[in-house]
C-alpha cells in the first residue's frame, strides 16, 4: 500500500471535513451549508461510504479528502496530504529532499559499504579478531553464514575505522552523518564502534545502511545499533530482508524473530524466510514493506512478553495486511536461535504449530481464569472486547465474538451492545486525540478506482493519445492522485518533467501505473481504448452524482422538497445534479 493509500485509510473524511462545517447526519449521508459558497439552505454532502464529498449547489464539484483540503486551504496536493498525514503519524519525506540529498545519501551508501569491508576483513584475518572469530564458532556460525551476512569486528582503537575511511577521501563530516564516528565534547570526533562483533545491516536492495554491534564480553549494553541517519531507520528496517526476500515470496509466508543471531541461524539451517525486526516490537513501516512480499507473517513470541498488549498490536498489523497474523511461542527462556540448534525438527513442529494471534490470545486470557465464576466471565470479556473492537475485518469480527459468546457464555447479542459501546467510546477518544495506533473501526473505504487507473495507466504509457481524449475532464477522477497525474500530463509532453512537476508523494503511484501490465494493442486499437475509457469514466461519474443526487433528493422530499420537483429531476436520470443545483438555488434565492 502506496503512503497515499496509508493516509485514506486511517483518515475518516466526516471527522476531516467535520473540523471545518458543522456536518448533519442525514440518512447514510452528512450534510451541511457549504463553505466553498454562500447559501442558506444546505446542498453540500459527505459520504462516509465512499468516502468523497459533493456540492450540488453553485459549485457542483466534488472530490475525495485531499480535493477538499485542498481547496479549503488554498494549497497544492502535497501540502494537503502532508497535513493529513501529520493528523495520523505518518511522516512523507519533504518534496525537495530526495532529489537534493540524493547525492550525499549515495555517499553514505558508499561509506557503510567501505566500513563493513573493512570490519569484515579485520573478522576475518586479524590477530585482534580472534576474540570474535571464537565467539562466532562458540555460537556454531558457518564461513559461509559469516560472509552471506558480511560479519566484522571492529578494533579496539578510538581511530582506526576514521583513519583507514578518511584516507579514501570520505570527510570526517559525512562520517559523523554516517553514524560511523561521534563528535566528543572538545569537538574531536572518534570511533563509535570499538572492539565490538559487527552485524552490517542491508536494506531490500542489498545496500548497507547501518550497523547492529554485540559486545565481546559481558559488559552492557550488550548491543549497540547506527543512530538514525539519512539511510538508516530503525522503524523501517527489517536485518536479513536482502537474504530472505525471495524465499518469502517463493514460500509465501515471512517468519519475524528478535535477534541479529537467531536470523542467521535459521538461514544457516534452511529457514530463508526469517527475518528480524530492531527490536521488541513490529512497526507499522516493516509491515507495509513485508506486505509486497507476502500476507503471511508468523510471529515468534517469546513466551514472557507475549502480553495482551502485543497482541493488540498485532491485530493493526491484520488490519495493515488485510490478513491473519499468526504466531508461535517459544518454549520458555529459549531464542529461535537455541531452538533450531537444538534440531531443526523442533523448528519445524513449531511452524506446524502456529495459531492465529487473536487466538492464542483467547488461550492465554481464558487458562488464567475460572470461567464459571462470574466474575472472571466479565473480566474475560473485558479483556477480550477491546481486542475483538480492532478487529476491521467484518467476518472474522463477528467470527470472535461468536467464539468470545460461547467461552463465557452469555448471548452474542449482549457482547454486540457491550462492543458497541467500545467503538463509540473509541470514537470518542480519536476525535480527542488521533493516535497512529487507534486504527478506528469502519469499512473500508474504495482506496481506488479500477477504470480510473486504467485510463490514466494508457494515458502515460502512450502520450500520442493525449489527441484523443479531449471529452475527458479532471472532476471525472475522483482519487485526487489520479487527478494529479492526469492534470500534469495534460500539461507536459515529457514523462521526467511530469514526474518533476508531482510531488514525490504520488511518485509511486505514478510508477505503479507506468509499470501497469496493459494488453498488447495497435495505434487504431489504443484511440478505440481511450475513448471507451473516457466514456466510461464520464458514465461512472454521471451515474454516481445521479445515484447522490437521487439520495439528496430523497433528503429534500423528506424536508419539504416538492412531489413536482422530485418527479421532474427523475424524469431526468442522469441530469438530476444539474437539476438538483438549480432547486438548490432557487430555493436559496426564495429564503
Ligand atoms: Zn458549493
Amino acid at each position: 500500500m502506496g503512503v497515499i493509500d496509508e493516509v485514506k485509510q486511517r483518515i475518516d473524511i466526516v471527522e476531516i471535513i467535520g473540523g471545518y462545517v458543522p456536518l448533519t447526519k442525514a440518512g447514510r449521508t452528512f450534510r451541511a451549508l457549504c463553505p466553498f459558497h454562500s447559501e442558506k439552505h444546505p446542498s453540500f454532502y459527505v459520504y462516509p461510504e465512499r468516502q468523497s464529498w459533493h456540492c450540488f449547489g453553485a459549485c457542483n464539484t466534488g472530490g475525495d479528502v485531499f480535493s477538499f483540503i485542498m481547496k479549503k486551504q488554498g494549497i497544492d496536493f502535497g501540502e494537503a496530504l502532508r497535513l493529513l498525514a501529520d493528523r495520523v503519524g505518518i511522516s512523507i519525506p519533504s518534496r525537495l529532499e530526495p532529489e537534493a540529498g540524493k547525492d550525499e545519501r549515495e555517499r553514505l551508501y558508499q561509506i557503510n559499504a567501505a566500513a563493513a569491508q573493512y570490519f569484515h576483513n579485520l573478522l576475518l584475518n586479524s590477530p585482534d579478531g580472534e576474540k570474535a572469530r571464537n565467539y562466532l564458532a562458540s555460537r556454531g556460525l558457518s564461513s559461509k553464514s559469516i560472509t552471506e551476512f558480511r560479519l566484522g569486528f571492529s578494533p579496539n582503537s578510538w581511530e582506526a575505522l576514521k583513519q583507514y575511511l578518511v584516507e579514501r577521501a570520505y570527510t570526517e563530516n559525512e562520517l559523523v552523518t554516517a553514524g560511523l564516528l561521534i563528535e566528543g565534547e572538545a569537538g574531536g570526533t572518534h570511533d563509535r564502534f570499538r572492539n565490538k562483533l559487527m552485524f552490517p545491516i542491508f536494506d531490500i536492495r542489498g545496500r548497507v545502511t547501518g550497523f547492529g554491534a554485540r559486545v565481546l564480553d559481558d559488559s552492557l549494553p550488550k548491543y549497540l545499533n547506527s543512530p538514525q541517519t539519512p539511510v538508516f531507520d530503525k522503524s523501517s528496517t527489517l536485518y536479513g530482508i536482502n537474504l530472505a526476500t525471495a524465499v518469502i515470496r517463493q514460500q509465501d509466508r515471512a517468519v519475524i524473530v528478535e535477534g541479529y543471531m537467531d536470523v542467521i541461524t535459521a538461514h544457516q539451517n534452511g529457514f530463508g524466510n526469517v527475518i528480524a525486526s530492531m527490536g521488541t516490537s513490529l512497526t507499522e513501516k516493516q509491515v507495509s514493506t513485508l506486505k509486497r512480499l507476502t500476507k503471511n507473517m508468523v510471529l515468534a513470541l517469546d513466551a514472557d512478553v507475549a502480553g495482551e498488549e502485543a497482541t493488540l498490536r498485532a491485530v493493526g498489523y491484520e488490519n495493515i495486511l488485510n490478513a491473519e497474523v499468526r504466531v508461535i511461542i517459544l518454549p520458555q527462556g529459549k531464542d529461535p536461535d537455541d531452538v533450531i540448534k537444538e534440531s531443526i525438527q523442533s523448528w519445524n513442529n513449531l511452524m506446524e504449530q502456529t495459531l492465529p494471534v487473536i487466538d492464542y490470545t483467547f488461550n492465554m486470557v481464558a487458562s488464567g481464569l475460572d470461567l464459571t465464576t462470574a466474575k472472571d466471565k466479565s473480566l474475560a470479556a473485558d479483556k477480550l472486547l477491546p481486542i475483538i473492537a480492532e478487529i476491521k475485518d467484518i467476518v472474522r469480527q463477528a467470527h470472535y465474538l461468536q467464539k468470545l459468546a460461547h467461552l463465557v457464555k452469555v448471548s452474542e447479542r449482549s457482547l454486540e451492545a457491550a462492543l458497541g459501546r467500545i467503538r463509540a467510546s473509541q470514537g470518542r477518544g480519536k476525535a480527542r486525540k488521533p493516535s497512529p495506533e487507534a486504527v478506528p473501526y469502519r469499512l473500508q473505504p474504495l482506496l481506488s478506482s479500477p477504470v480510473e487507473e486504467e485510463c490514466v495507466a494508457w494515458l502515460l504509457q502512450y502520450p500520442e493519445l493525449k489527441t484523443h481524449c479531449q471529452g475527458l475532464l479532471p472532476e471525472y477522477f475522483e482519487n485526487s492522485e489520479n487527478r494529479e497525474i492526469f492534470l500534469a500530463w495534460q500539461k507536459v509532453n515529457d514523462l521526467i518533467l511530469l514526474r518533476e512537476k508531482l510531488d514525490v508523494a504520488v511518485h509511486e503511484h505514478l510508477d505503479s501505473l507506468l509499470n501497469r501490465s496493459l494488453p498488447p494493442t495497435n495505434q487504431t486499437k489504443r484511440e478505440d481504448v481511450i475513448a471507451e475509457c473516457s466514456r466510461r469514466l464520464r458514465e461512472e461519474f454521471l451515474r454516481s452524482l445521479a445515484a447522490r443526487g437521487g439520495e439528496a433528493l430523497a433528503l429534500e422530499a423528506e424536508s419539504g422538497g416538492t412531489a413536482a420537483e422530485l418527479a421532474k429531476l427523475q424524469e431526468q436520470g442522469v441530469e438530476v445534479s444539474a437539476q438538483l443545483g438549480e432547486i438548490f438555488t432557487q430555493r436559496n434565492r426564495r429564503k
